[in-house]
């Protein structure tokens, strides 16, 4: 009887939603297996590609046309596992996305791209005939053209761990190779190669003697030369006098190994830490995968929350999950939770190299770290038997990932939860609307932390009013009272951050005058302005009108183009006080790999008074000597044409205000605003997540929007604009039809800049509480756009939108 394979593949021409049916070849048989990548012929000219298994059975499928042959299996052992299958095919329904892009996703970068593969024979006790395929090394090379006996041969010794595969990736991503000495001399042989010696070579005798202390053991080449000052030269001679022999072992990349990281043991709680640790136990004892919001005011513990309950699912004989928004940004997180698991670590983050990355998910894979801390895409860790999944700062919008798959870690991390019957812990100071309002009907349990430790108060901010201040500013960026507040501390030793909000620049207009920003008469939301047409539109129902020289508000001509940079910034703080050290912090000066941590050490060890960036210093840090925090410009998330840009603000503020005062000393927080009556910015200065909840649920139950409202946004794409638009007008008459009254549609609109790399974009928002037809139509509106609209469409279906830019 025949077997039959159900395989997805990656075709990236056009994407294809449904496996395909092989047969598998009799060499083959034993072997396959759900969760291998493997190569198959596709379509007409039958090109070689790689696709991956779902399913094998004997099942024959009623298609009649010729069905053909898997042509070889690319793994020895499945690379993703049941649940993994499982997810990808939940995440592909979900997230609207191509099954392939799911399952690549869940992989390590060098096991998607193109490789080379070898095997290594880790048992000379074989076959001479199998033998001496291997070269010197004992390395074969693995590829399709490999005879099926041999093959049948191999994967037998596979079983029985005398061969492994190994994986050499474009040179980037080889497994890492380590010398070894191992050493021959033994109390036996030791006085005849003595005896061998001139009196006068003292060196090879230290050398004989040493080696004899080795014993069996193998110890690390570089490592034995430089504990006994051996050089590279005199291990190549003892090697040629037969007292040693070398040998190559595969070891991982360990990614903090220049980083000493000090242990921390775990603290007492307090009362309220305890109720928290306690209910959460207790959810990993019974198994239950309850979801739980912490939250916690800035400097309230959460993290040691974290910790004691990650140490719980240990003792029970369990793993841990962690996400933290992208953890390059957050070092100090990583070194808290390796100081209290050390070696039981790994971690998933982007700045690795895709060989450390591959060696870490290794680890986790092969069951040797326990607890995985990781940014986004760390969510699909292979691990097993997983007691806790934790995601600090659950608010972040970098957990949401914009290409395809437009996933959210925080539904993968849930449904994971779900499959493995273990709670969820979502951490934030300033949760989003969405989790908030799921805690009020308590889909999610709330966890409360309302002091801060040790009962430190929570920083004095001050207001700023730009538009006054404006008038004798000694600088266009620092009012008066801002600089005289940077002397003061500085006078004191103390250290200050600086953040200048850069997000939405340049894209709105504002009056410095008065603070006025142009909204849409019919959204209140504010207008984006467009360069290429020269006019203000709204995104959402299309609303479109020039750009203004006069401030419709105040009569002002000082309206203009809202941004400033943080090199512009350096500069007059380099005027206005030409002792202070600074150190600037952007996307321009820390691209280089480490350097975010080597800056944040820099800071740590007080080589500068202030440190000056943009939103990426906002997030976690505690720096004892940091007393003052100066927010440049409040505003400029305000101005974004976004129904959460007062969350976002909140949310900002708030954080970055919890940086001041960390430790003994008490923090001062200014904030510089040409908004100053805004609610989010007055909750934020009094820290009243609560107020700013119960105020904005208001505002978005009027307007209808999130999280009254579900959102899915459509964006279409051609290579002209006529076209987009057409498709656009077409998808929006069947969305009629699919939906209720009580859905609404916005657009088409062009996008925010319409033309990218030559092609045109539009876009649909719909907003709905219930269409059980909405689903299917979707689903099948993406298959269609595959098939139906070959001549260069690409659409995107995005659910729960992070932007309706
Ligand atoms: P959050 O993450 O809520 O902002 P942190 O976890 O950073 O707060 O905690 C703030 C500080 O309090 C940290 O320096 C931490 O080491 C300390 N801390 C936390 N819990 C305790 C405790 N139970 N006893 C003493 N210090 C604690
Ligand atoms: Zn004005
Ligand atoms: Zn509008």
């Amino acid at each position: 009887m025949s077997l039959y394979a159900q395989v997805i593949v990656d075709v990236p021409t056009m994407q294809t939603n449904k496996p395909y049916t092989y047969l598998v070849p009799s060499e083959l048989e034993e072997q396959i297996q759900a969760g291998m990548r493997c190569v198959v012929p596709f379509g007409k000219g039958s090109r070689k590609i790689q696709g991956f298994v779902l399913d094998v059975s004997n099942q024959k499928p009623d298609e009649n046309f010729e069905i053909k042959k898997i042509i070889s299996l690319m793994d020895f052992a499945p690379v993703l596992n049941e649940e993994a299958l499982q997810l990808a095919d939940w995440m592909a329904n979900y997230t609207f996305s191509f099954k392939i892009s799911c399952l690549q996703t869940m992989l390590p970068n060098v096991m998607r791209a193109g490789y080379e593969k070898s095997i290594r024979l880790l048992d000379e006790n074989v076959e001479p005939e199998i033998k001496k395929l291997f070269d010197q090394n004992n390395l074969l090379a693995f590829d399709d053209k490999m005879d099926a006996k041999i093959r049948r041969k191999i994967y037998g010794l596979r079983k029985k761990d005398k061969v492994e595969i190994v994986y050499h990736v474009n040179d980037r991503a080889r497994v890492k190779e380590t010398e070894f000495i191992k050493s021959k001399i033994t109390a036996e042989n030791i006085s005849a190669f003595l005896n061998a010696q001139r009196k006068t070579a003292t060196k090879k005798k230290r050398m004989l003697e040493k080696l004899l202390d080795l014993g069996n053991d193998p110890v690390e080449r570089i490592k034995f030369q430089k504990q006994n000052s051996f050089t590279s030269n005199d291990v190549k001679q003892a090697e040629n006098s037969g007292w040693l022999s070398l040998v190559s072992k595969e070891t991982y990349r360990n990614p903090s190994e220049n980083s000493t990281i000090e242990s921390s043991s775990p603290r007492k709680l307090t009362p309220e830490q305890n109720v928290c640790v306690t209910r959460i136990n207790q959810a990993i004892e019974q198994e239950e995968s309850d979801v739980f919001l912490l939250q916690g005011v800035t400097g309230s513990g959460k993290t040691e929350v974290y910790l004691q309950t990650i140490a719980h699912a240990l003792k029970l004989s369990k793993k841990a999950l962690m996400l933290v928004p992208e953890i390059s940004l957050t070092p100090q997180m990583v070194r808290r939770v390796k100081g209290r698991f050390g070696p039981k670590v790994a971690m998933l983050h982007s700045a690795l190299s895709d060989g450390e990355r591959f060696d870490e998910w290794r680890r986790i894979e092969r069951g040797e770290a326990q607890v995985v801390v990781g940014a986004r895409s760390a969510v699909f860790a292979p691990l097993d038997r997983i007691g806790i999944i934790i995601m600090d700062e659950e608010h972040e919008t970098s957990y949401k990932q914009d290409e395809m798959p437009r996933y959210n870690a925080r539904e993968v991390a849930i449904w994971r939860g779900k499959h493995h019957h273990c709670p969820v812990v979502l951490g934030s100071a300033t949760p989003s609307l969405e989790s908030r309002a799921r805690g009020q009907k308590s889909v999610y349990q709330r966890l409360l932390l309302t002091k801060r430790i040790n009962g430190r108060p929570m920083p004095h901010v001050e207001l700023v009013d730009m538009r006054e201040a404006l008038k004798s500013a000694p600088s266009p960026d620092f009012s008066a009272e801002l600089l005289t507040k940077i002397k003061e501390h500085l006078k004191r030793d103390e250290q200050v951050v600086l953040m200048l909000n850069r997000r939405g620049y340049s894209s709105f207009v504002m009056c410095r005058e008065c603070g006025f920003v142009l909204k849409c008469p019919n959204c209140d939301i504010s207008l984006t302005l467009h360069m290429d047409t020269h006019s203000m539109k709204c995104h959402y129902c299309g609303h479109e009108e020039s750009i203004p020289r006069i401030c419709p508000s105040c009569r002002s001509n000082k309206i203009r183009y809202y941004g400033t940079g943080t090199q512009k910034v350096e500069e007059q703080l380099h005027e206005l006080l030409p002792n202070a050290r600074v150190l600037r912090m952007d996307v321009d000066t820390t691209r280089r790999k480490g350097a975010h941590e080597r800056f944040l050490e820099r800071f740590s060890r007080h080589e500068a008074d202030i440190l000056l960036g943009t939103q990426m210093i906002a997030k976690g840090l505690d720096f004892s000597d940091v007393t003052l925090v100066g927010v440049l410009n409040a505003d400029t998330a305000l101005g974004l044409p976004d129904f959460r840009s007062s969350e976002k603000t909140f949310q900002l503020l708030t954080q970055v205000s919890g940086r001041a005062g960390r430790a003994d000393k008490n923090g001062e927080v200014v904030i510089q605003t040409f908004n100053k009556e805004h609610y989010a910015i007055q909750l934020a200065c009094t820290q009243e997540y609560e107020r700013f909840y119960a105020y904005e649920m208001q505002l978005r139950h009027r307007l209808g929007y999130p999280p009254y409202y579900f959102t899915i946004k459509i964006t279409a794409s051609y290579d002209n604009e006529a076209d987009a638009c057409r498709k656009m007008y077409e998808i929006r008459r069947e969305l009629s039809q699919v939906l209720s009254k009580s859905a609404k549609i916005l657009g088409p609109t062009p996008k925010a800049i319409m033309r990218v790399n030559n092609r045109y974009y539009y876009q649909i928002v719909i907003e709905y509480k219930k269409e059980p037809r909405l689903e299917e139509y979707l689903q099948d509106l993406l298959v269609r756009s595959q098939t139906d609209e070959p001549k260069g469409l690409k659409l995107i279906i995005d659910r729960d939108p992070i932007s309706f830019m």
